[in-house]
């Protein structure tokens, strides 16, 4: 007979890179989710900003089962059609000239990053390598991202850490007018940032980066990640800025719930990547490729004008929730990247609540110790969102009033 699995085997044999919450979901359908013992939960997650249409969605399913039956994997000494179909998706509907697959976005701001400095020697020789990234940022955990990434809390343990990165202010173009210089070859920027509490850049700061890569022959990457693929109801938050990059990272939603990574580059910058340059084993698998040509489909079909809808119900249900809790001082963010910053009084709680929450029914991000994030499958129902803050209005009765 097999053992029971339950959540302590987590602490038995898992390296404790996480601490998940108590319960094991088991099953989804759209935004909700049931755990072992059969508790039902609303999804305000979407696991971390994936989950682009929910769980299990029919299309997905249906497009991954297919593939299913077709090829699994091929290695890339060989192409396949799911990835091609995929590129050509991307490519018609973006800035981008030519893509590069991986499997997180980790990988992709890797890429792009390497593919920065590349470009910049083969243009302009060896110098020309320093990267300027902003404070609070978050770019994934390999050893090059942690770095560039705004939290050194995430890098301080690794060093010594790849060098020729400047942390400066985000949103402040005056600092990036005083950093940067004939040897800086990249800007890399989230047009959201997300994990760092859901801030959004202003749109001067972007056109004013945009203008300054433009003077000084810097590559301007935007790290769409976690604001691409429909997230902020554009298929990517830049095209809602009218600023385009060089270079462009996706991953989470791009899968819908499947692992993948994207780079996205003008043809200039492809040219950089030759064979053996840059590689991966996974990258354009045509499980992945197939499932995420269904996601790039759906959200070009008809769902993005539902996200800006959502947005504004959230943020009515939030402004409630704030009218009669005193809780937060701020809500921040675009369609359905949505950050709450608590006030000084819940200062330090976001983890707490999320436990709350859960406790309630209710499954909720953090970005920080103070900003609870929302991320919920872009086509949640309304009806969902209400049984959400319902729940949520009554875990945070329970906390205010004790009952
Ligand atoms: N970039 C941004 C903006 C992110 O939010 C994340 C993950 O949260 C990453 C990169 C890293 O992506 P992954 O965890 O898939 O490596």
């Amino acid at each position: 007979m097999t053992a029971k699995t339950t959540r302590d085997d987590f602490d038995r044999y898992m390296i404790p890179c996480f601490s998940p919450a108590k319960f094991i979901p088991i099953k989804g359908e759209g935004s909700q989710v049931w755990d072992q013992q059969g508790k039902h939960y609303i999804d305000l997650a979407g696991g971390i900003a994936v989950n682009s249409f929910g769980h299990n969605d029919p299309d997905l399913h249906n497009a991954l089962q297919q593939q299913m039956n077709k090829i699994w994997h091929i290695g890339n000494g060989y192409t396949n059609e799911p990835v091609l179909n995929l590129a050509r998706k991307l490519v018609d509907s973006t800035f981008a000239d030519k893509v590069f697959f991986c499997n997180s976005g980790a990988e992709a701001n890797e890429a792009a990053l390497k593919l920065a400095r590349k470009y910049a020697r083969d243009h302009y020789g060896p110098e020309k390598n320093e990267i300027i990234a902003f404070n609070h940022a978050f770019h994934g955990r390999t050893l090059f991202t942690v770095s560039v990434g705004g939290q050194p809390k995430y890098s301080k343990d690794y060093a010594p850490l790849p060098q020729g990165i400047t942390h400066l202010p985000f949103n402040d173009l005056a600092a990036v007018k005083a950093a940067i210089s004939t040897k800086t070859c990249a800007i890399i920027v989230e047009p959201i940032i997300g994990e760092g509490g859901v801030i959004p850049a202003s749109p001067d700061f972007l056109l004013g980066l945009r203008a300054l890569c433009d003077e000084y022959n810097v590559t301007l990457i935007f790290d769409e990640v976690q604001t691409g693929a429909g997230r902020t109801g554009y298929l990517y938050a830049h095209q809602a800025y009218g600023v385009e990059p060089d270079l462009m990272t996706s991953a989470k939603g791009l899968g819908g719930g499947f692992p993948i990574g994207a780079l996205l580059a003008k043809q200039a910058w492809a040219e950089s990547f030759q064979p053996g340059t840059h590689g991966s084993t996974f990258g354009g698998n045509p499980l992945a490729a197939a499932v995420a040509g269904a996601v790039v489909d759906k959200l070009n079909a008809d769902c993005l004008a539902g996200v800006k809808q959502r947005h504004t119900y959230f943020i009515e249900k939030l402004s409630q929730l704030t009218q009669q809790f005193d809780v937060f001082s701020e809500i921040r963010g675009q369609g359905l990247l949505i950050g709450a910053q608590l006030n000084a009084h819940w200062a330090g709680q976001a983890k707490a609540l999320t436990t709350l929450a859960a406790e309630q029914g209710v499954i909720v991000l953090i970005a920080g110790p103070d900003v609870l994030r929302f991320a919920p499958a872009l086509t949640i129902s309304y009806e969902d969102i209400d049984i959400a803050f319902a729940r949520l209005t009554r875990a945070f009765e329970l906390v205010v009033h004790g009952a």
